[in-house]
């Protein structure tokens, strides 16, 4: 499929940009393009070193975006830069075809629907796995404002849903503390989910991670897609191609190469700067 160009489409629409947005209700992602995600010639300095040097990619909505490159590459940049955390210097990044992520706080962007897993897990160790669901769920803006008793119901569903994709449910009542790094993770993932993100930023997910946790780990991403929009940032060359679609490949802050598994893997530039490193 051939991606239409966010400015492209944004200059073609613009005289009737507001008829197109009104089909979509205000604060709702636009996805009727495809996309999700949109980040394009986007640059960031750091004391004049280019972290992101005119980096564009586009991920589908639903898409499991695997992204690997050599450290120092600008993935994790790239994630500060979505979440609002980092400004790009230059360059737009839009969520959806009509939210301009550069013109929103962080706060904004992550109730947008935008959520992001850090590399350590950062729950609540003196609570249980439910408590720390529950938690999660009262952070979540659209599910308080409406009675109470039904939403009750429906919260303690979703809740359960959750328990059953991240793998906890034996161990709902067990303090968070008392997990092994992995079932912690999952925990995070799982409070992550109960703010029902559209689009998920992962950062390395399986370091520290047993075998078992690290394919219990690609099962559960995989589970994601379709539903919510993923994209993950991971070293590990076999949990990639466990879970991969289609991988991006940084290098310098650039995309040096974006394909399946297979024809990165071929790619002779990529076997240049990371592959054969
Ligand atoms: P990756 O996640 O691919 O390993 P990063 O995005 O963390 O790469 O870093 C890209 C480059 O930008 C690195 O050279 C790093 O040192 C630099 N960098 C990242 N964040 C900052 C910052 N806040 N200040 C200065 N330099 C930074
Ligand atoms: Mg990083």
């Amino acid at each position: 499929m051939k991606i239409q160009k966010l400015s492209n489409w944004r200059q073609a629409h613009s005289t009737n940009v507001h008829a197109d947005t009104n089909l979509v209700t205000p604060g709702e992602v636009d996805t009727r393009h495809g996309p999700i995600l949109y980040v394009e010639n986007v640059s960031v300095s750091f004391d004049g070193f280019k972290a992101l040097n005119n980096l564009s990619l586009y991920v589908d909505d639903g898409e499991l975006r695997c992204i690997i490159g050599p450290n120092g590459a600008g993935k994790t940049t790239m994630m500060d830069v979505i979440t609002g955390k980092t400004r790009p210097d230059t360059g737009d990044i839009f969520f959806g075809q009509t939210m301009d992520l550069a013109q929103m706080t962080e706060y904004e962007i992550a109730t947008a629907g935008i959520g992001r897993k850090f590399q350590k897990p950062s729950v609540f160790p003196q609570h249980s796995v439910f408590e720390n669901l529950e938690l999660a769920m009262r952070e979540n803006k659209n599910v308080w404002p409406t009675l109470v008793a039904r939403m009750t119901t429906e919260q303690n569903d979703r809740l359960d849903a959750i328990l059953q994709t991240i793998g906890l449910k034996e161990q709902v009542y067990t303090n968070a503390g008392k997990l092994s790094h992995g079932q912690k993770q999952w925990l995070e993932i799982g409070m992550l989910l109960m703010q029902e993100p559209r689009l998920l930023l992962v950062d390395e997910p399986i370091a520290g991670m047993t075998h078992q946790e690290a394919e219990r780990t690609a099962e559960l991403l995989s589970s994601l897609a379709g539903k919510h929009s993923v994209v993950v940032v991971e070293h590990d060359m076999e949990f990639v191609r466990s879970i991969a679609r289609k991988v991006t490949v940084l290098h310098e802050g650039s995309v040096l190469a974006e394909g399946t598994m297979d024809e990165i893997q071929r790619d002779r530039r990529v076997i240049e700067v990371y592959l054969g490193e």
